[in-house]
């Protein structure tokens, strides 16, 4: 890519271009800046290096990971099963890595994560310890301006999101934290040299996924564990066990064919058997053989048993109560089982967990739940919290609170683009943008499973590599034609907005108050952010844009060119 603006590159000779001087060229001029290095930020700088392209990563963490680098909670694994959760790009590392159990935990994962970013050589190009603190884009040169919280600015052609959909920790803004003199936690930012909780009171808040994980081990090490739980969340038995040998080497055998189809199916998912029966024309001893089997399978299959268990709520129902009297049959105290059953919600319109025992831990003797919905958490005290309800002292609390998902960390950037306007005012009302890639007014700018993208609906790394991949072609396609920037359209991501939205509404998602809809983040717009058409056919539009000679998108030769 021809770097462009070489005369004014004097005047940002910054320390950072002695950081940075090893992508050859002035290192303060970049074809292109990344931003994270997970999974996407990861394999986003292996691909543009393909391109001869030079790119710099910015990290905040201190190594790369992302997800798997802050998520250190016990028991924190993925519950997308390993052999899939996994990169597809090239058939020598599924080969070459050897995973151990059905669902990898965290430093596994994060070793992984190591020995790709090893293999590539891809640390030299990433900054650590480095948050992007602004990224504004300049009309007079087509290039972004980027600063950090490090003092460093440069500037880049592209702009490449790889922040991650759940990587904006969340802390409730209760009253009093700062009074309260034990040690507390985020599950989403855990000390790297672990926590011991053997003999501590540990009150930990929130029972989504990473509490429904680490409440199990922390009740075998805590003295008392206490559990505050505002809504109870339907949670799947993993079944985990070692990696079965003979299904990981059917699947080393081709990888790159295995990888295609999951790029093709609904959720990025080969592993559960989908069916096209309704659960309505099946008979009794039908569902129930379904369900029980598929509850014995473990993961995520369940929610396949029926085909229109998320978009009837009278299939759904009979799901819902299916798991439901599992939790019933597992909790002995009847009054706890009664609360830990969601019920003001459809099944799976809420992020489904995955649970090693999850509802069997509420049988010790050390657990306690607490219902904060009805008696919400009033403030954090100097040893404790207090509820509407009565009072609670700890040497410790965890907050399993979540995520500012899928905009927060994009957001906590000032990002600015098109005369000056600013991504978060754009997105007051909720994220607006074409494929979840780009949004109007922010040329070569790019969101790797952005908002309006299926994303945290789908196996995330089929669709952070469907992205990069996307993106990658997208820049060669400019580089061969000689174009200098490409934008989304308003009238082409208006559009879109709309089909996101026309398509969650076929669905019972939009019935519950999840954070795909942004309603754990106070004041945050009620949006269906996901797209939930489905990763094949979402990425066969994309794909089917692309040969379109990028429809819907504007490309412009650029300033050089006396502008498009
Ligand atoms: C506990 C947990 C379990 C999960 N399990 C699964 C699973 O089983 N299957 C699945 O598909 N998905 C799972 N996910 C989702 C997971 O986030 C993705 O699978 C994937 O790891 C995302 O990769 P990423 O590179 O897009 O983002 P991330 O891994 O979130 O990386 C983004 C990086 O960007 C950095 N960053 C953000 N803003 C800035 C900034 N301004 N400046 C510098 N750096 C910045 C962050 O520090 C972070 O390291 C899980 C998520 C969590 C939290």
């Amino acid at each position: 890519m021809a770097r462009t603006a070489r005369a004014a590159r004097g005047m940002r000779m910054t320390i950072l271009q002695q950081k940075l001087g090893t992508t050859g060229g002035d290192p303060a001029e970049l074809d292109a800046v990344i931003v994270g290095a997970g999974f996407a930020g990861l394999y986003m700088l292996h691909r543009l290096r393909g391109l001869g392209l030079s790119a710099r990563v910015f990290e905040a963490g201190t190594d790369v990971g992302g997800t798997w680098y802050w998520n250190r909670y016990p028991g924190a694994r993925c519950d997308i099963e390993s052999m899939e959760y996994q990169y597809g790009f090239e058939d020598d590392l599924p080969r070459e890595w050897k995973w151990t159990e059905r669902y990898a935990t965290q430093p596994e994962i994060l070793r992984y994560i190591s020995h790709v970013a090893e293999k590539f050589d891809l640390r030299r190009d990433i900054q650590f310890e480095t948050r992007v603190t602004s990224a504004v884009f300049n009309e007079a040169t087509d290039r972004w301006a980027v600063e950090t919280d490090r003092g460093d600015r440069l500037s880049a052609r592209f702009c490449i999101m790889a922040t991650g959909c759940l990587s904006a920790a969340r802390v409730p803004d209760f009253k009093g934290l700062d009074s309260f003199k034990g040690d507390w936690y985020h599950t989403g930012a855990w000390p790297h040299e672990g926590v011991d909780f053997t003999g501590k009171r540990v009150g930990i808040i929130g029972t989504g996924s990473s509490a429904i994980q680490s409440i199990p081990l922390i009740a075998e090490q805590a003295a008392h564990l206490t559990v505050f739980q505002r809504t109870p969340n339907f949670s799947l038995p993993a079944k985990n066990a070692a990696l079965d040998p003979e299904y990981e080497r059917s699947l080393q055998a081709n990888y790159t064919e295995f990888r295609q189809r999951a790029r093709q199916s609904v959720a990025g998912i080969m592993r559960g058997r989908p069916n096209d029966r309704s659960a309505l024309e099946a008979s009794e001893e039908e569902l129930q053989r379904e369900f029980e089997s598929r509850w014995n399978d473990g993961g995520f299959g369940f929610g396949a048993a029926f085909r229109d268990i998320s978009l009837n709520k009278a299939a759904n129902d009979l799901a819902a109560e299916f798991v439901r009297s599992k939790i019933r049959g597992t909790v002995k105290d009847p009054a706890v089982a009664e609360l830990l059953c969601p019920k003001d919600y459809p099944f799976g319109t809420k992020r489904v967990c995955v649970d090693t025992n999850y509802f069997e831990t509420f049988n010790r003797d050390n657990v306690t739940l607490v219902d904060v919905k009805s008696a919400p958490i009033e403030e954090i005290t100097p040893n404790g919290l207090r509820t509407a309800n009565g009072q609670w002292e700890f040497d410790a609390i965890v907050f399993a609170t979540g995520f500012d998902a899928m905009t927060g960390a994009l957001l906590n950037i000032d990002i600015r683009g098109r005369a000056d306007q600013m991504l978060k005012g754009k997105w007051s009302a909720g994220p607006r943008t074409y494929l979840g890639l780009q949004s109007a007014g922010f040329p070569n700018m790019f969101t790797i499973t952005g908002p309006g993208s299926p994303s945290v609906l789908s196996n995330m790394i089929v669709s952070i590599e469907q992205h990069v991949d996307w993106i990658t072609d997208c820049v060669t396609y400019l580089r061969d034609h000689g174009m200098a920037t490409i934008e989304a359209t308003v009238p082409a991501e208006d559009a879109w907005v709309d089909h996101v939205n026309a398509v969650a509404s076929m669905t019972l998602y939009p019935q519950a108050n999840s954070w795909y809809l942004g309603a754990n983040v106070p004041g945050k717009p009620r949006v269906f952010m996901p797209y939930i058409g489905g990763v094949g056919n979402y990425a066969n539009k994309c794909q089917q844009i692309a040969a379109n000679g990028y429809e819907g998108f504007k490309l412009g030769a650029g300033v050089a060119a006396g502008k498009s």
